[in-house]
């Protein structure tokens, strides 16, 4: 479960942003929504104490994240997050598997073949394996950036305009693909977007409003 109460968060010299309280049950999927500039990154970021020093209190698995640790921190996220991020992130001198291996490699943790075997069979770019994220689609970029996210089996996915890059088809099965992932692991998916067309498909929101 997902708690956020009283949240605002101030980047160095800026005014204050205020977010709405709203509490997302483990394996429920929400949007954030709000037009450019209301928040939605900072908020993810919040959620996945990638920001820290915020007012107010996000609690997470049960655990208020301003009271962990750095290192604490650190381990959490690496168990329980998983991020899509605004552009993709991916390491363009690496190839898709190779992407994928960067984190447990950096983690010290093990690398199982066979989740990636199963990931990228599973968001149907299992031929695309050793081939050059530069040399692959956009939306199939962007399944790659999901099969990094989801490798771990987190609890919490949190998606940064995930298919705003995407054309109608690409747009729809990175959704639905998302939305697969998040429930067959039972994880909260949250996905902070401006695209109208995501909206059909996920029909709990969060309205950030922009903040002059
Ligand atoms: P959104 O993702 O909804 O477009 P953001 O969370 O990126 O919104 O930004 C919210 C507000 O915070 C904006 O006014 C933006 O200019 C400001 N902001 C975002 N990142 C930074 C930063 N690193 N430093 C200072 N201000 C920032
Ligand atoms: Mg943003």
């Amino acid at each position: 479960m997902i708690e956020v109460k009283g949240l605002t968060y101030t980047y160095n010299g800026q005014k204050a942003i205020s977010f709405p309280d709203f509490i997302i049950n483990q394996g429920e999927h929400c949007l954030l929504l709000g037009s450019s500039g209301s928040g939605k990154t900072t908020l993810l970021h919040l959620l996945g104490g990638l920001l820290r020093n915020y007012q107010g209190s996000v609690i997470t698995a049960e655990q208020e994240l301003s009271r962990l640790s750095e290192s604490a921190l650190d381990a959490f996220r690496g168990k329980q997050m998983g991020f899509i991020f605004q552009k993709n992130h991916l390491i363009t001198a690496l190839n898709v598997e190779d992407n994928l291996k960067l984190a447990p490699y950096l983690a010290g943790a093990n690398i199982d073949e066979k989740r990636i075997e199963e990931v990228l069979t599973r968001l149907g770019i299992a031929s695309k394996r050793t081939a050059k994220v530069t040399e692959i689609s956009q939306g199939q970029a962007q399944r790659v950036a999901i099969a990094r996210a989801v490798m771990h089996k987190p609890a919490i996915i949190l998606a940064d305009e995930p298919t705003s890059a995407l054309d109608d088809t690409s747009c729809e099965q990175v959704i639905q693909l998302l939305m697969e992932v998040a429930k067959e692991n039972k994880a909260s998916l949250i996905v902070a977007t401006h695209d109208q067309r995501i909206k059909n498909y996920i029909s709990k929101q969060v309205i950030l409003t922009p903040q002059y």
